[in-house]
C-alpha cells in the first residue's frame, strides 16, 4: 500500500459493487477494503430500514462499531414505476437472495408485457453512509433515470443492469464499458458527492 493511501472499509459483500467503488475512486489514494479483505464477512447485519438511507446507515455504523473506523456503506437497488416502485430497497432480496439475475430479470420484464416505452421508466437509486468512530454519519444520494428493456442485453456490470436501458446512450449499463457506466451511475454520482464531502471534513 502506497504510505500516503487511505484505508477505508467498504461495507459490502458485492464484489461487484466493490469493483465498481475501486475504479470510481481507486485513483484518489484510497485503498478500499471489504468485508471479506477484513474478514467481517460473516458478521449478520440487519438491514431492516425503510429507506435506502437507513439501510446505508445501519450498515455502515454496525461495521464502524465493530473496527472503530471510519466505514462506507452502499445501499442501493431498482425503482420500477410501473411496478409501484419495486423492487426498490429491496432489490437484492426480490425472489430470493440466491435467485440467478436472469430469472429475476425475466420476471420483470414479464410483470411489464405490454407495457408501452413510456411506462417502462425506472431509477437506480445509490445512498452512500460514512460513519465516525466519534459517532457521526454523512449520506449523499446519486440517481440514473432509465427505462425497462424488453429482453436482457450486454454482459458487463452486474444485477439488474441487462435490463436498465439508458435513452441518451441507447442501450443497457450492462452494454455501457465500465467506465461509462461509473461517469452516469447512481453509485458513481453518490460516490463523488461522498469524495468532495470526505474532503471537506478533511479526512482524505
Ligand atoms: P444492497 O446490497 O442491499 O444495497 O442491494 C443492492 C441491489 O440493488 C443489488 O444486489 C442489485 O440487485 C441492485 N443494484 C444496485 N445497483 C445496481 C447496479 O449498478 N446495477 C444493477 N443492479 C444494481
Amino acid at each position: 500500500m502506497d504510505m500516503q493511501a487511505k484505508k477505508i472499509i467498504v461495507a459490502t459483500g458485492n464484489e461487484g459493487k466493490m469493483d465498481e467503488i475501486r475504479q470510481i475512486l481507486g485513483k484518489e489514494n484510497i485503498v478500499f477494503s471489504s468485508l471479506r479483505d477484513e474478514n467481517l464477512q460473516d458478521i449478520e447485519i440487519i438491514e431492516d430500514g425503510a429507506t435506502f438511507e437507513e439501510n446505508a446507515i445501519i450498515k455502515a455504523r454496525k461495521i464502524c462499531e465493530i473496527t472503530g473506523q471510519m466505514v462506507l456503506a452502499d445501499d442501493s437497488g431498482l425503482e420500477v414505476d410501473y411496478l409501484g416502485k419495486a423492487p426498490g430497497i429491496y432489490s437484492a432480496r426480490y425472489m430470493g437472495e440466491d435467485t440467478p439475475y436472469s430469472v429475476k430479470n425475466q420476471h420483470i420484464i414479464d410483470l411489464l408485457e405490454g407495457v408501452p416505452d413510456e411506462q417502462r421508466t425506472a431509477r437506480f437509486v445509490c445512498v452512500i453512509a460514512c460513519a465516525f468512530p466519534d459517532g457521526h454519519t454523512i449520506t449523499t444520494e446519486g440517481i440514473v433515470e432509465g427505462q425497462i428493456g424488453y429482453e436482457e442485453k450486454g454482459t458487463n456490470g452486474f444485477g439488474y443492469d441487462p435490463i436498465f436501458y439508458v435513452p441518451e446512450f441507447g442501450c443497457t449499463t450492462s452494454e455501457l464499458l465500465p467506465e461509462e457506466k461509473n461517469r452516469i451511475s447512481h453509485r458513481g454520482k453518490a460516490l463523488l458527492a461522498m469524495y468532495n464531502e470526505l474532503l471537506r471534513e478533511r479526512v482524505l
